[in-house]
């Protein structure tokens, strides 16, 4: 016998928490939503605030507006959040020189902050303890998906637990390597970059002074990013094999690299942590919709992270479905598994993160793709582009709009006041 649900959101990291508590809030709780995760968070206990992390987002206002719907955001900032109100981007094809420079802050643009670092783990914990004290919404026992039955009628997932689940709409948001898509035998079009993102943190000699800085350098993007305790968050993309040159180093000789691959922006710098290292990949689900499920987050694509948009197109993607279902189906007993409701956010999503993904792409391929000599053209021209949108002022504000998260078709609930 399976409990069932209207319902279910399998994954529940940023994005799947993120979509049952928006599904909660648009529905105005008419719908039981459950959700399976296979790792919960450790919460530290109340009061304490756990040390600096390593894996951070960088947040837009956009996504910062849909958190502050449901009233997570207050408490993020009463940890630890680190506004950054300047963004510096460079490209020099002659060491050195600082010739192409894109460079945009929040007071050109009327606004205070261009965005926010957040760490994941905290973001996720305030979002888990809200969704524990939603009344509609039950957060099951640690599992994971292990089959998949679908009818018209409703879904039914067996657990890894041995318990069952059946909802009447699906979502799956369980990560880059969804087990559920698979399940949903959804095709994804994509690739290994063949890159990987080295992330630590970062003393810096000079303060960053909330401005985050990112070089674009032949062999892929080095990004640092302004932390609330005066730090840097580094996330610097590289190939698989100068990765592995890279991890080898001790900490002196990669803080002397990174210096060098900054063009010390920043002063000397020093590796304060230990580094880890994220493979980067692009991938694109062909469907984020189907038979009773709908696909949210890194499950339906995956982004690099040279513009920091992965998770900010998550939180548009779960309050496009909200928003998707409660002007669809107001009506007490509304189905939230209608594949033509879910067909309008799929269409709606899908088209809006298809331009952020072929963006990413050709911006891969211009500043990041192999050190090669047709390759470095292509690096020139793009450094010669970047320093050319800098000086277009329509050009300019497009892409920090882009950045802002105001660009493309937003939900409701995602525009900045
Ligand atoms: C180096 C790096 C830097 C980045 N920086 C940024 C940035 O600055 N800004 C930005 O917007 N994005 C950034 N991203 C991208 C961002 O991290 C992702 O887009 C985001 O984490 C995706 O969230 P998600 O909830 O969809 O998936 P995930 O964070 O992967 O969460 C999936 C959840 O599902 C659970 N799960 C997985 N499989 C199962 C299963 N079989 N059963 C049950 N549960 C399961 C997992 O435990 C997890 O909790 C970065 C990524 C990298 C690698």
């Amino acid at each position: 016998m399976s409990e069932s649900y209207d319902v279910v959101v399998v994954g529940g990291g940023l994005v799947g928490l993120s979509t049952a508590l928006l599904l909660d809030a648009a529905v105005s709780q008419r719908l039981r939503i459950a959700i399976v995760e296979a790792r919960p968070p450790a919460l530290p206990s109340s009061g304490s605030l756990p040390d600096m992390s390593l894996r951070v987002s960088a947040l837009s206002p956009a996504s910062v507006t849909i958190l502050e719907s449901l009233g997570v955001w207050p408490t993020v900032v009463a940890q630890r959040v680190s506004p950054y109100s300047g963004m510096y981007v460079w490209h020099s094809s002659t060491p050195g020189s600082f010739d192409h420079v894109l460079e945009f802050s929040a007071a050109e643009l009327g606004t205070r902050e261009l965005g926010f670092i957040v760490e994941n783990d905290l973001l996720r914990n305030a979002l888990w303890k809200k969704a524990l004290a939603a009344p509609a919404i039950d957060i099951l026992p640690p599992a994971s998906p292990q089959s998949i039955s679908i009818s018209e009628d409703g879904a039914e997932l067996l657990l890894s637990d041995a318990s069952a689940v059946s909802a009447r709409l699906l979502v799956a948001a369980d990560g880059a390597n969804s087990h559920l898509r698979e399940l949903l035998n959804v095709h994804v079009e994509g690739g290994a970059y063949s890159q990987r993102g080295i992330v630590a943190n970062i003393i810096t000699e000079r303060p960053h002074q909330g401005i985050a800085y990112q070089r674009f350098l032949a062999t892929g993007p080095v990004a640092l990013l302004p932390l609330k305790d005066g730090r840097c968050s580094l996330v610097w993309s590289c190939a698989d094999a100068l990765a592995d040159e890279l991890l080898a180093l001790d900490d002196t000789a990669f803080s002397i690299r990174l210096t060098e691959a900054t063009e010390a922006v920043l002063g000397d710098l020093q590796c304060a942590t230990p580094r880890m290292a994220f493979p980067l990949a692009y991938a694109h689900a062909d469907s984020y919709s189907g038979l009773r499920f709908a696909l949210v987050g890194d499950a339906a694509h995956r982004v690099h992270p040279l513009a920091g948009q992965g998770v900010n197109l998550g939180f548009l993607d779960a309050a496009a479905l909200a928003e998707t279902l409660a002007i669809n189906m107001p009506a007490q007993y509304a189905d939230p598994g209608d594949p033509l409701i879910l067909r309008r956010y799929a269409r709606w999503r899908r088209r809006d993160n298809e331009l952020t993904l072929s963006m990413m792409n050709l911006l891969h391929r211009v500043f990041a793709g192999n050190p090669s000599a047709a390759d470095g053209r292509l690096a020139k021209i793009g450094g010669e582009g970047l320093a050319l949108v800098n000086a277009i002022e329509p050009a300019k504000r497009a892409f920090a709009e882009h950045a802002l998260g105001r660009a493309g078709d937003l939900p409701k609930v995602a525009k900045c006041q």
